[in-house]
């Protein structure tokens, strides 16, 4: 990794003292042309260069005598594959499982990590300049990259998964009318409308697979749905004055509302927004008053927020215990049994149910 960071450096370096010397050239040329021939001395001067310039950077590029390995490697991974670049893991599950064979997805946003306050990195720019089609949330989940999406979207293929969804059926946030909860990945008959989304971007950018990834898909929204029935049948089983979900942040809304279940989050549907003390003891009264047993804690958020109404809730004798940990914006380690969307979901709703029955 660390040598294709190296090699890419010197790539740059070349390509920018390259570009320096056209423009001067360029320069020298216009003046030429305007004016005497005798600049163009100067001008050949720099042929040369140029051309020496131009065998470097064939040197590092076409052979990349620093990461030859790496290189082969990757290259033999993507060879003749569509390649995808998915800022969520959820949405490059969903890539993955449409795409089948003929992909090469990677995901940006590993496990805990918070997209709301995600900032892309040089290395991420590349992979989303490498990708034959891009897909991200959109509804500002991503935060700081939806600026990024935006752009590369005039000149590249580009989806948010969101897009399709009738705003009807999305909820508003309670800060800013303007505003929707990005959280649809918790309401898995909304999450069925992202994956028909990224079905029907991957056919318009790569229509030669289309069939399998109309095969791919269809297979994929069967499980999905018998996901949905699964969550709605382990969620009724609580009884229902327990049926309280009360988490770091309003992730859940999503979930509260197609599985009948109530939900409270400490800070707003962003992760950006500051909770305060007043936030906190309101939340706390609710556990007291109404004797809540338990509360969550999500992978990608810090805990301490939680322990402080626990801690509130124990001053006035009220006994609340972590009911475990969610996955609320990140799927969890690959391999694991949060590792892949159903798995998270499933993940999820178990703890639930385990703390609140
Ligand atoms: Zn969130």
């Amino acid at each position: 990794m660390k040598r294709n960071v190296k090699t890419q450096k010197l790539q740059n370096k070349i390509k920018a003292s390259i570009l320096k010397h056209v423009q001067t050239i360029n320069n020298r040329k216009t003046v030429t042309s305007q004016a005497s021939s005798s600049d163009n001395k100067q001008f050949t001067k720099y042929v040369p260069v140029f051309l020496g310039l131009l065998l470097l950077i064939c040197i590092a590029g076409c052979s990349n005598p620093f990461g030859s390995e790496n290189n082969a490697e990757a290259e033999a991974e993507t060879a003749g594959k569509f390649r995808i670049t998915a800022t969520t893991g959820m949405i490059a599950d969903a890539a993955r499982q449409v795409g089948g064979e003929h992909v090469y997805v990677t995901g940006l946003m590993g496990p805990g990590v918070d997209p709301h306050m995600y900032k892309a990195s040089q290395g991420d720019i590349r992979k989303l300049d490498e990708a034959d089609l891009v897909l991200y949330n959109g509804l500002h989940l991503e935060g700081s990259m939806t600026n990024i999406m935006e752009k590369m979207s005039r000149t590249r293929d580009v989806t948010a998964v969101t897009a399709s969804i009738p705003t009807g059926e999305l909820r508003q946030s309670e800060e800013n009318s303007s505003e929707y909860d990005p959280h649809i990945w918790f309401d898995v008959s909304l999450w069925m409308q992202a994956v028909e989304q990224i079905r029907d971007s991957m056919i318009a950018s790569d229509p030669g697979h289309a069939e399998d990834y109309r095969i791919n898909a269809s297979a994929y929204l069967a499980e999905l749905k018998q996901l949905d029935k699964e969550v709605r049948q382990q969620i009724a089983s609580i009884p229902k004055q327990s049926r309280v979900l009360i988490t770091g942040h309003d992730a859940f809304g999503y979930y509260g509302d197609a599985y009948d279940i109530e939900v409270r989050g400490l800070q707003g549907i962003s992760t950006a927004s500051e909770y305060g003390s007043r936030d906190v003891s309101e939340l706390r009264d609710m556990l007291v008053e109404r004797r809540i047993q338990a509360v969550f804690v999500e992978s990608s958020v810090p805990a301490r927020s939680m322990e402080a109404i626990i801690a509130g809730a124990a001053q006035q004798g009220h006994t609340v215990r972590i009911g475990g940990e969610l996955y609320s914006d990140a799927l969890g380690e690959q391999g694991s049994a949060a590792g892949d969307y159903i798995g998270m979901i499933r993940h999820n709703t178990e703890t639930i149910v385990k703390a609140l029955r």
